[in-house]
């Protein structure tokens, strides 16, 4: 996946991989390089959890 000038330092082109532990974002111009907290992922999964309840109820 590719986010076209998400970077903070060169304004380039950003990609977003994965690793054994989780999700980075690199940019191919500069080599600038994020973790993806795994929380941000982990919390979307409990707010479907959430909404099949309420589907439930
Ligand atoms: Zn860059």
């Amino acid at each position: 996946m590719l986010h076209m000038k998400c970077c903070p330092k060169c304004e380039g082109d950003v990609a977003l991989n994965k690793d054994y532990y989780g999700y980075y974002v690199t940019c191919l111009q500069c080599g600038w390089s994020k973790d993806i907290p795994k929380n941000k992922v982990s919390s979307k999964s409990s707010h479907d959890k959430h909404s099949k309840l309420a589907l439930a109820a």
